[in-house]
C-alpha cells in the first residue's frame, strides 16, 4: 500500500458523532495518522507486532495499524459510543478480528504489547490529561508513538517525562493538524495547529542508561 492510499482510507473512516469536549475527542486526520504509521512500519514496529492504541476514539490508528499488518491491536477507549464507531470502521474493512476493543480508562489497561500508538488528549480542556496516557504507554510498551502539541513547553515536558520513565526520543517531526469546527467554542471553520509526532524507545534498548533516576542504577 502507498502512504497516500493509507491516508485516504483513514480519512474516509467514520468520525465522532457527538464529540465530547471534556474527553478532547479530535480524530487524527488521515494524513497525520499515515505519517505516524508509515514511520512505525518502516522501523519494524507494526508488521507482525502486538500494538495498543490508547484513547482509540473512532479507531483511526487501530485500523491503520491493522492495515499495515499488525498481528493484533488493543483499542482502549473510555467512551462507549466512540468505541462503537471504531467497531463499525473495523468491520467495514474486514478487520474486526485484528482488533480487540477494550472499554476502559487507559489507566486500567494491563496487557503487554510491543508497540503503543496514540493521539492522547493534549490537555487543553483538562490540564495534564496527557499524563496517564504517557505513563501507561511507557509502562506497557517497548516502543511508543505519540502525538503532542508542537510547543516548547510541551516538548520540554515530554522529553523530561520520557527520560524519567526510562525512555528516549529517537524521532520527532512536526506536522500541520487540521481540526474542523466541532465545539461551540470553536470560532473558525477549520483550526490549523501544529503537532509533533514522537517515537520513543526504551533507553536500555538504545544502549543508554537512564540519566535522571540516580540511585537506581
Ligand atoms: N486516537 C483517536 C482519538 C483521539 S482523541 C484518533 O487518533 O483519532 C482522544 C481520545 O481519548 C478520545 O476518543 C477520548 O474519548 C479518549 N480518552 C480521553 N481520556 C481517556 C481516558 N482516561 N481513558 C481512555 N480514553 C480516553
Amino acid at each position: 500500500m502507498k502512504k497516500r492510499h493509507l491516508s485516504m482510507m483513514l480519512s474516509r473512516l467514520k468520525g465522532f458523532l457527538n464529540p465530547k469536549p471534556e474527553l478532547e475527542q479530535y480524530r487524527t486526520p488521515g494524513d497525520v495518522a499515515a505519517e505516524l504509521l508509515w514511520l512505525a512500519d518502516s522501523m519494524g514496529d507494526i508488521g507482525g507486532k502486538v500494538v495498543a492504541d490508547l484513547g482509540a476514539g473512532t479507531g483511526v490508528l487501530s485500523v491503520g495499524a491493522c492495515l499495515m499488518g499488525a498481528e493484533k491491536v488493543y483499542a482502549v477507549e473510555v467512551d462507549e459510543s466512540a468505541l462503537g464507531i471504531a467497531g463499525e470502521n473495523a468491520r467495514a474493512l474486514g478487520l474486526k478480528d485484528c482488533i480487540e476493543f477494550l472499554l476502559m480508562d487507559v489507566s486500567e489497561f494491563n496487557e503487554a504489547v510491543d508497540t503503543v500508538v496514540m493521539n492522547p488528549p493534549f490537555g487543553s480542556q483538562s490540564p495534564h490529561a496527557d499524563r496517564p496516557f504517557l505513563r501507561k504507554a511507557f509502562e506497557k510498551g517497548r516502543i511508543v508513538y505519540s502525538i503532542h502539541l508542537a510547543k516548547p513547553e510541551v516538548r520540554r515536558f515530554v522529553e523530561g517525562f520520557a527520560v524519567d520513565n526510562g525512555f528516549g526520543i529517537t524521532h520527532r517531526f512536526s506536522l500541520p493538524f487540521e481540526i474542523p469546527a466541532q465545539f461551540p467554542f470553536h470560532k473558525k471553520s477549520i483550526e490549523r495547529i501544529f503537532v509533533d509526532v514522537y517515537r520513543f524507545e526504551m533507553l536500555k534498548r538504545m544502549g543508554l542508561r537512564p540519566i535522571s533516576v540516580p540511585g537506581r542504577l
